[in-house]
């Protein structure tokens, strides 16, 4: 509280108070993020506008369904990497599936954040400013275009939000095999929900990481920023490589689907992942130099330490070198282009773990 609140007269107070009555349960009624105002049982459609600042102007796509019965806010969000199909089209399918007739409690969904990156096809970065759409939270709204856009996001759709379901991919130079995060605060009861979600969504191997909320280069992501507000959150990728594949965007509703079903949100029979694949978040095999890479194994396969999984040339095909598993497990994702540049991400390979180990604080 701050100091000069003890000063408001009481009279004052009570108008206040019935202010904030009116407001809360105006609220209780309807929901409204960006230019998107849904009455109880009903679906709208509308963007966030960021205004422009040193550089332009974003309007960012939005639907909000109302459900008819109070409940959870549970908002969807996809294309912060604006190429990673698979997950915005899945985004793009998901309202139609939930009836706000039936639904109970409400749900967000931001299909693509970063538009900029879908219109011109740039991998991993808003090509406007050059920032990460997934690592500029909590935004700033004085700040470039990543960073009004972000503060928007934050302040309309995690705010109100008790979860949130951050879809990604592989993007197109990713050749990726599905898998979600379960992502640990240390926090007892919002890990358990974390795992619960993960095992709602259903993708049979799951990320283990363990971060630490205080810490501000691990709230920089939509994931952490949400943790780090004490709400739970859920990463999953599926696609790869540009493709939007049938198999990639019906996973990633299905999972959406079973989330809003494991709150009781939606009457919807799933069967959650009893024994998923667990592993570590692995280690990540950088290009040393230009020239052409030429994956020699696959994604998801299970490699053993130094095995090679990739090899190298020069731009006139003379082998520059042999790329090998850093350490053995599984290999999350590998490069899908033969472009590279020093420090170009070839591979991702991630350690089995037999067990789930206790959190610990990194
Ligand atoms: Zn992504």
């Amino acid at each position: 509280m701050r100091s000069s609140e003890r000063f408001v007269r009481p009279a004052l107070l009570c108008v206040l108070i019935a202010l904030q009555a009116a407001t809360l349960s105006a609220q209780d009624a309807t929901l409204t993020v960006g230019t998107a105002t849904a009455a109880r049982g009903v679906t709208a459609y509308g963007e966030l506008n960021v205004p422009a600042g040193g550089d332009p102007t974003l309007n960012i796509a939005v639907t909000v369904v109302n459900g008819a019965q109070p409940g959870p806010v549970v908002a969807f969000v996809a294309g912060s990497h604006g190429t990673e199909y698979a997950s915005i089209v899945a985004l793009t399918r998901l309202t139609s599936r939930i009836d706000p007739q039936t639904l109970r409690g409400a749900v967000i969904i931001a299909p693509l954040l970063n538009v900029a990156s879908f219109e011109q096809m740039t991998v991993h970065l808003n090509p406007v400013d050059r920032k990460s759409m997934n690592g500029s939270y909590p935004g700033n709204p004085a700040g470039t275009q990543t960073e009004r856009a972000l503060a928007l996001v934050a302040d309309q759709i995690v705010k109100p939000a008790t979860v949130i379901v951050d879809l990604h991919g592989g993007d197109m130079d990713e050749d990726l095999r599905p898998y979600s995060y379960w992502i640990r605060t240390g926090h007892e009861l919002q890990d358990q929900a974390s795992r619960d979600l993960v095992g709602a969504f259903g993708l049979d191997h799951v990320i283990l990481r363990d971060i630490d909320v205080t810490n501000p280069a691990s709230i920089r992501s939509l994931s952490g920023y949400a943790l780090s507000l004490g709400k739970t959150a859920l990463v999953a990728e599926a696609g790869r490589s540009g493709l939007v594949l049938p198999e990639d965007v019906d996973a990633l509703i299905a999972g959406s689907l079973n989330v809003l079903a494991s709150l009781k949100m939606i009457a919807h029979a799933f069967t959650p992942l009893a024994k998923p694949v667990f592993v570590g978040s692995g280690a990540r095999v950088q290009a040393e130099a230009g020239g052409i890479f030429f994956a020699k194994a696959k994604r998801s396969a299970l490699v053993k330490e130094g095995e090679v999984i990739g090899e190298t040339t020069d731009y006139l095909g003379r082998v520059t070198g042999q790329v090998m598993a850093p350490v053995a497990g599984l290999i999350t994702f590998i490069r899908g282009v033969p472009s590279m540049w020093p420090g170009a991400t070839l591979a991702n390979v991630a350690p089995l773990l037999t067990t789930v180990p206790a959190y610990k604080k990194p």
